[in-house]
């Protein structure tokens, strides 16, 4: 992933953490977010708020992997982001009209 593309999740994800504490936030990446943290809340690469790093597992589709070093409050909250696991993907929110 390029410097640009990994600053434009993180600015994302913070970006819509920012309009949910202002009750902003589309209702359609609320849920996505929310369908996200169930998954993250039973992985066991999951530490703290933490996808970790250190922490090296099996993905979805059967390749090993490291957790991303995302908060995971935030990177769920970026529809660009991938799961490095690929228990969810990025989601376009412009399909849904
Ligand atoms: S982003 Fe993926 S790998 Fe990381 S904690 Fe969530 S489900 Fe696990």
């Amino acid at each position: 992933m390029t410097l640009t593309k990994q600053l434009k999740e993180i600015m994302q994800g913070w970006g819509n953490s920012f309009l949910d504490k202002l009750n902003m936030l589309p209702t359609i990446i609320k849920e996505e977010a929310e369908e996200r943290s169930k998954i993250c809340s039973t992985c066991p690469i999951r530490t703290d708020n933490t996808c970790d790093p250190n922490k090296k597992g099996i993905s979805a589709k059967g390749r090993a992997f490291y957790g991303c070093g995302c908060y995971i409050d935030k990177k769920v909250l970026c529809m660009d982001c991938d799961c490095p696991g690929e228990y969810w993907k990025a989601f376009d929110v412009n399909k849904i009209k």
